[in-house]
């Protein structure tokens, strides 16, 4: 089994590499904003309650997303592994999900680091919400407040990833298929 974080700020390309990764390594992906934006559509308890925490850009809390990611990670039929996507995002996450893996055997071998400037983020996101339709998105005030966020309480992670030895770093500005080709070569030192 090989656990793979896909890491880095709101529109760096997350979730777009992880589906790809996920398909050529035969990866469970495993995104907590998809978990989430499903609980909201299918207009669950839960997803009432983190609706107005979403709308905003604000981090939903750590035990709510823990227990969705415990939920899924004993399902891995015929998949090498897992890709988390937007998860962890604190590193009270970082340190439930290590525990969560080491009490099933497995860690996590890599933390891929998407690095895109704030202005990029802003284009790529404000373009997003043309298509997404996700409130999160068109609101550049909101945007901001999700950079803001990302940088106070997620980057720090970075740290975590940096001190356990398992961090990468790759470019995450050009074209999808450069920037897939530079997670790819990383991929390849754990695969
Ligand atoms: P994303 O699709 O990853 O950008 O997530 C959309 C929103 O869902 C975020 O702005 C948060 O409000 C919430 N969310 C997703 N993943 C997490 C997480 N790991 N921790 C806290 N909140 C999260």
């Amino acid at each position: 089994m090989v656990n793979i974080l896909m890491f880095g700020p709101p529109g760096s390309g997350k979730g777009t590499q992880s589906v790809t990764l996920a398909e050529k390594y035969n990866l469970l992906h495993l995104s907590t904003g998809d978990m989430l934006r499903a609980e909201l559509a299918a207009g669950t308890p839960l997803g009432k309650k983190m609706e107005a925490i979403m709308a905003a850009g604000e981090l939903v809390p750590d035990d709510v997303v823990i227990a969705l990611i415990a939920g899924k990670i004993d399902s891995t039929t015929g998949k090498a592994g897992f890709i988390f996507d937007g998860f962890p995002r604190t590193v009270e996450q970082a340190e439930a999900l290590q525990k969560m893996l080491g009490g099933k055997g497995m860690k996590i071998d890599l933390m891929l680091v998407l690095e895109v400037n704030d202005a990029e983020l802003m284009e790529r996101m404000k373009k997003r919400a043309l298509v997404s339709g996700r409130a999160d998105d068109a609101d550049e005030n909101i945007i901001n407040n999700r950079i803001a966020v990302y940088r106070a309480k997620t980057e720090p992670v970075i740290d975590f990833g940096r001190k356990a030895g398992f961090l990468r770093s790759v470019d995450g500005v050009g074209s999808i298929d450069a920037i897939f080709g530079r997670l790819c070569k990383e991929m390849e030192t754990v695969i």
